[in-house]
């Protein structure tokens, strides 16, 4: 779950990090009041999810009500890399002495937590990790010892911030760390943190991601996840209760347990086709859950083809086939579907399946020759256009 940099301030300052005064307005008129309640110069913020919002133009100074007005007329609809701006962030502005780089997040090879820490700040990381890696202070933080202080002070020393910096920093860093593990985050960064002209360390930008299966603990994140832009296929299958994940390909996918599931996608890979989601229908294949499942599928557009992938085990193999064919009563399928029933009673299934079989109903004996099977399917039915 991304967060806006308004939401990832609120956030930090949350766990005491110091960040800026400021309002969200979602129009220009909300802008300009929001500038003169704060007072001037701010800076007008693009809020969107993603970054590079300043080379894109979406982040400005403006030192008049004027100059507000005009920016944030600029800067909302503007589109950021595929992005459209529907609201900024008015935070009064900082006097800038110098820009570093401050995060968090997850080496999963190492199983600790990877800061990273850079006088080479207000850049993309991606950039310095490329042309100037010795610039980048990194530690790894073992999870049960967490982040303490001593730590800390010698990761900016070895990262070489200016003198002035050092106790703001030392603390900050401390902050962000529990930030990011109180939190459940699985990533925090802070691109820049500043050292103002008066000597104070400040949080600048904020990008945060949080990890969405924490939200039952966690009672602020249902703000945050009101506002996740949303795939209209997942949103439409989560609230049918399924394990549904969009993608891109042609080949609609519905199996009985994530890891089949992954390994469908992974065949459909294999074989040379596309799929167009993940979708796990767990244990229970039933009529209602097959219905549901193919319902989503079916309103894709880019479905060409359907690889429906069960292998039954609590699930017994006539259950799926009943699931199955009754499901294709009540929803009217547009692909051609390629069923692999395996496991548990499968010959028991098979048997219900076969007085139904067509072009549009398909079985295949094993799991690579049904992958093969939709995926001819879904490129025959792209060149006939059907
Ligand atoms: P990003 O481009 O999406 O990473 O957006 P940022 O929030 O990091 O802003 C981009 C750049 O704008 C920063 O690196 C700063 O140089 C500049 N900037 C942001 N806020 C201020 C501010 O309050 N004062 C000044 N002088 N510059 C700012
Ligand atoms: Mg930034």
């Amino acid at each position: 779950m991304d967060l806006f940099e308004y939401q990832g301030k609120q956030f930090f300052a949350g766990y005491g990090m110091p960040v800026s005064d400021g309002e969200v307005a979602f129009t220009v008129d909300e802008a300009v009041a929001a500038a003169e309640r704060l007072g001037m110069p701010v800076m007008v913020k693009a809020q969107v999810h993603t970054g590079g919002r300043g080379k894109a133009g979406g982040v400005k100074f403006a030192a008049t009500v004027d100059d507000v007005r005009e920016h944030a007329g600029n800067i909302l609809g503007l589109d950021i890399s595929g992005h459209v701006v529907g609201r900024v962030w008015i935070e009064k502005a900082s006097d800038i002495a110098e820009e570093y780089y401050a995060s968090f997040t997850l080496d999963r090879s190492a199983k600790k937590h990877l800061g990273m820490l850079s006088v080479e700040g207000g850049v993309e990381i991606e950039a310095v990790a490329e042309e100037n890696p010795d610039a980048i202070a990194k530690i790894w933080v073992d999870t049960i010892d967490g982040l303490d202080e001593g730590t800390a002070r010698q990761w900016v020393a070895a990262a070489g911030l200016s003198d002035a910096a050092v106790e703001g920093t030392v603390v900050i860093l401390q902050q962000l760390y529990r930030a990011y593990v109180e939190g459940d985050a699985d990533l925090v960064e802070v691109n820049p943190l500043i050292l103002t002209d008066d000597g104070r360390v400040h949080v600048l930008d904020a990008k945060v991601t949080l990890d969405g299966n924490s939200t039952f603990r966690h009672e602020s994140y249902a703000a945050y996840d009101e506002t996740q832009p949303r795939d209209e296929r997942e949103t439409a299958a989560h609230a049918k209760g399924l394990q549904y994940v969009g993608l891109d390909g042609s080949v609609g996918v519905i199996a009985n347990g994530a890891g089949l599931a992954m390994s469908t996608v992974d065949v459909v890979n294999q074989v040379g086709g596309s799929p167009a989601n993940f979708l796990d229908i767990g244990g229970g294949a039933n009529a209602d859950v097959m219905a549901g499942a193919l319902e989503v599928i079916n309103n894709d557009p880019a479905v060409r083809s359907i690889f429906i992938n069960i292998f039954g085990g609590i699930t017994r193999g006539e259950e799926v086939a009943n699931g199955i064919v009754e499901a294709l009563d009540r929803v009217d399928i547009g692909a051609p579907i390629v069923i692999r029933l395996d496991g548990t009673n499968a010959d028991e299934g098979r048997a219900i399946l076969e007085p139904h079989l067509s072009d549009s109903l398909q079985m295949a004996p094993d799991m690579l020759s049904a992958a093969r099977r939709a995926v001819e399917l879904a490129g025959a039915t792209e060149e006939t256009g059907a």
